[in-house]
């Protein structure tokens, strides 16, 4: 059943109050002297009038419309909506980190720098890399940040290289950071298996290559084995290679990027090292990057003498400031907290149980669902529903069908070149009994495919929306409520 239920405005009743403040026992100054007449309202606000309960009621239910990891299995595919330890909020909460001002002088804040610092070395051990900045505030933003840092690699070498190489397996931001920081994209087909066409590779590489920007494991989940060869052929051309960090989950202390041949990598912490996201909130996108790219990096860059920790704004080749300040701190906070927590075992058994956790479910539904490649995946496996489509069900119909069902969805219809594709993230954090949960409800959807998909194709029927225009949903979103 739909769970309708009035609106605030609805059950507003005129002269109700959420809270009865004493009368006031000194002489008010009339509003009307405190701001000019023409910026009052000339009518009093539509606001609801409640009673503090119906209010309460009123922003519980609101929170409870929404869907998180705290509240079901997110299997958000390249998400990585893992379990976000709630001991990572308390330690970002310390007043100690919560209280103090970025522009503190730095002596004042060592504690603070101290973390940026580890934190850099972290990453950079992670990801075997020389150098890292914590300044870039998403993934998109270090790949912008990184595109950057190889142009003026580039240019300081006086090459005029401008185009840029990205698999079409590839996430959106790659080619639109490309884009935005004004370089040619040149797209190279996949092989049916999935991997890198190192035919093409080869066709488009040249003395015009600025970089490669890849994907490893791939958005389709696979690992790319050929990751050397690869970075031979665009290193020869003079190119550079940037790694695409979104899907670390699945790699940490197994391989690393710098081995694989890399120059630059963006993490997101958000995903990899379990600090919220989702609704546009702040994220953390550091980059890393190879020795011969460091004269380059954001300022202020970190500095440790020995005994203490500064900022170092004095870098004459720097691309300069990326961000305001020195990126978003509360997060890294969170990401510091969890990697402490986990140290490098823990950190090698959670991509190794993310690993797991997805061959599970591939192994488990590929039976029911069409599973595209054959190889074992990486953290998350791709399946379609091409045979459901010959019932008439579509990805977007399972898709809907999961929230009759508790869960969230899938990522559906990415990577683009898988048709119909479903790209299940079960991630390191849940158990097997979740897991096998999950895995019945998928089957006991394909059967209701099989036998009658009139519920499926009408779906949701839990929510307190239906099926949305999704597209008018995100360009016109109707917010106001009009009486
Ligand atoms: C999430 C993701 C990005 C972009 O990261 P944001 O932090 O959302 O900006 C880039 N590439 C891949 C493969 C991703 O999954």
């Amino acid at each position: 059943m739909r769970k309708t239920k009035s609106l605030i405005f609805e059950i507003g009743k005129a002269g109700r109050c959420a809270v009865d403040l004493p009368t006031c026992d000194v002489p008010e100054e009339e509003i009307t002297t405190l701001i000019p007449q023409e910026f009052l309202r000339k009518n009093p606000a539509a606001l609801p009038e409640v009673s503090q309960l119906d209010l309460m009621r009123h922003y519980t239910q609101l929170s409870q419309r929404n869907f998180g990891v705290d509240s079901g299995f997110y299997p958000l595919g390249s998400c990585t909506m893992k379990y976000n330890p709630k001991v990572n909020e308390d330690i970002a909460r310390y007043p100690g980190f919560a209280l103090i001002h970025p522009l503190q002088q730095p002596e004042t804040v060592q504690g603070a720098l101290e973390l940026l610092y580890d934190m850099e070395q972290y990453l950079a051990e992670i990801s075997g890399m020389d150098a890292v900045t914590m300044q870039p505030v998403a993934g998109a933003h270090g790949e912008l940040v990184g595109l950057k840092l190889i142009r003026a690699y580039h240019r300081h070498r006086g090459e005029r290289r401008n185009k840029v190489i990205v698999p079409d397996s590839a996430h959106g931001t790659n080619p639109a950071s490309a884009a935005v920081c004004g370089l040619e994209i040149v797209e190279i087909k996949s092989n049916p298996d999935g991997s890198i066409n190192l035919d093409a590779l080869r066709a488009v590489v040249g003395p015009d290559t600025a970089a490669l920007m890849l994907t490893n494991p791939s958005t389709l989940g696979l690992f790319e084995t050929k990751i050397e060869e690869i970075a031979a052929i665009v290193h020869e051309a003079g190119g550079l290679l940037y790694y695409d960090g979104a899907n670390a989950n699945a790699i940490m202390g197994i391989v690393r990027p710098g081995d694989m041949g890399f120059d630059v990598v963006h993490f997101n912490l958000h995903k990899t090292f379990s600090t919220p996201h989702g609704g546009g909130g702040p994220g953390s996108g550091p980059v890393g990057v190879k020795s011969s790219l460091i004269p380059f990096l954001p300022t202020p860059v970190l500095t440790f003498n020995g005994t203490s920790y500064g900022l170092d704004h004095d870098r004459p080749q720097s691309i300069g400031k990326v961000h305001s300040f020195y990126g978003n701190f509360g997060v890294i906070v969170r990401a510091y907290a969890y990697i402490r927590a986990l140290g490098p075992d823990g950190l090698r058994q959670a991509s190794e149980d993310a690993v797991l956790n997805a061959n599970y479910c591939l192994s488990q539904l590929r039976q029911q669902y069409h599973a595209p490649f054959t190889r074992f995946c990486m953290h998350e496996c791709i399946l379609t529903s091409k045979e459901q489509t010959q019932h008439g069900v579509r990805t977007l119909d399972i898709a809907k069908r999961l929230l009759d069902y508790g869960y969230h969805p899938p990522t559906i219809y990415f990577p683009m070149i898988v048709e119909e594709a479903l790209m299940i993230e079960p991630t390191d954090t849940e158990s097997k009994e979740t897991l096998d949960e999950f895995i019945a409800v998928m089957r006991k959807i394909a059967q209701e495919v099989k036998e009658d998909s009139t519920q499926i194709k009408s779906a949701p029927h839990t929510t307190v929306v239906g099926r949305l225009d999704e597209t008018m949903a995100a360009r016109k979103p109707v917010v106001r409520w009009k009486g």
